[in-house]
């Protein structure tokens, strides 16, 4: 298989959202030529027809679930009202997702995905496909429209919005160097060592490791191994030993407009036979006991002498952001599958691989992000697994593995 190792599939989602990190942008005027406003929306069976009362630019579709829904995101268009829906679909909610962008949700009533779709000979109209399957057929990543060429609206023109800076509290971190290929169309993999400084992290019970140690030397292996094989970039949050907040730490990766967030640690049992890896994602539900207590752990490295380093928890009280973050978590989903099955070639996990819990370092919203405990520091095997560099290597090569993969399968679901 030839890979193409660009990321415009992705554009979309991260455009939309990069503006609220650092910048805010403030409309002056809107064209009024170049934003299609959604005139009607009318689903029945499995066709679902959007009208618009002018051109847009494109649209694209994807599949949330818990609960199942279908959203499609209309570049250059502006959200109306309501909408008529029948059949798979129960309801439809509109929205003005961005400045440019609007987001039309249909809520379903039984586990369906979009098979094909396209717009309309003079761009005014998009029809969509829509078929039954199995809650297990539901797949991540999206499918985009775009209209005929000569019925497309231009994207606005930069000349039309003010970008104001939004102060600087997290300037205190200067970005991370980026390794690897030199062409921003790669897909780029944030690292990030876990603890650092003042916070060791876990220690095993001889003092011989320090989680901070072990997190550093394994992000500097993957972050080797990553560069070795070519096709993405990657950065790593800190290459010494530092302290970061834990927001700093996925602002990092938001910043950089990362792909892929990854946060490394190793944990540590009151029992020495606990041992293997597993690989977190982000839940406000944890999947048991244990994960729970385990975040509770991680989320501590923010608190140094009782004061809470780490700022306001962020605020996704919005549905639409609310769904992003939802798309986000089922792509990281996917990945920590992925990560459970490339990983597992190369050095031990355990029986339940893949948990889910509420860590702050996960809670980027449009990062998809995994926290990697890659073993435990009390445990005699794993110890000395994690510390020597002939097995550091072995996690390097399953993780890097699972990377490849992730990007080679975001470009074939295109
Ligand atoms: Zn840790």
């Amino acid at each position: 298989m030839k890979f193409d190792w660009t990321k415009k599939g992705c554009a979309l989602h991260k455009q939309a959202m990069a503006l609220g990190t650092i910048l805010v942008s403030a409309l002056l005027m809107t064209n009024p030529a170049q934003a299609g406003s959604i005139s009607r929306i009318e689903a029945s069976g499995s066709q679902i027809t959007v009208s618009f009362d002018d051109l847009v630019e494109g649209a694209s579709t994807f599949s949330l679930i818990g609960p199942n829904r279908i959203a499609v995101d209309v570049k250059g268009g502006k959200a109306g009202h309501g909408g008529y829906a029948t059949g798979i679909i129960k309801s439809v909610r509109q929205g003005q997702y961005s400045p440019n962008t609007a987001r039309i949700v249909f809520d379903l009533d039984r586990p369906a995905v979009i098979t094909n779709g396209g717009f309309s000979n003079d761009g005014k109209s998009l029809k969509l496909s829509l078929r039954a399957v199995g809650q297990n057929q539901i797949a991540s990543g999206r499918k985009s429209f775009l209209p005929p060429m000569k019925f497309r609206a231009e994207p606005p023109k930069n000349n039309y919005s003010v970008k104001v800076p939004l102060g600087k509290p997290r300037d205190s971190v200067g970005l991370p160097k980026i390794y690897g290929p030199n062409d921003p169309s790669r897909p780029l993999v944030v690292i990030d060592a876990g603890h650092g400084g003042h916070d060791p992290g876990a220690i095993s019970p001889h003092g011989s490791a320090r989680e901070k140690n072990v997190t550093l030397a394994i992000a500097r292996a993957i972050r080797d191994r990553l560069v070795a094989g070519g096709r993405v970039r990657v950065a790593l949050t800190r290459d010494t030993d530092k302290y970061l907040v834990l927001e700093e730490r996925y602002g990092i990766a938001r910043r950089l407009e990362a792909d892929l967030f990854m946060s490394i640690h190793a944990d540590a049992a009151g029992n020495e036979t606990a041992s293997g890896a597993t690989v977190y994602t982000l839940s406000e539900v944890a999947s048991d006991r244990e994960a729970a207590k385990l975040a509770s752990r991680e989320n501590k490295a923010n608190i140094i002498n009782g004061i809470n380093l780490g700022g306001a928890t962020h605020d996704v009280s919005s549905i639409l952001i609310d769904l992003t973050q939802r798309e986000t978590m089922n792509i990281s989903a996917d990945f920590a599958k992925l990560l459970h099955r490339e990983g597992s070639r190369q050095m031990p996990f355990r029986k339940t691989p893949h948990r889910y819990a509420s860590f702050v370092v996960l809670k980027a919203p449009d990062t998809p992000s995994v926290l990697f405990e890659t073993g435990y520091l009390t445990n005699k095997n794993d110890v000395a697994f994690l510390n020597s560099r002939q097995g550091r290597s072995k996690v390097a090569a399953g993780v890097a593995s699972a990377i490849e993969s992730h990007f080679a399968r975001k470009l074939a679901a295109r």
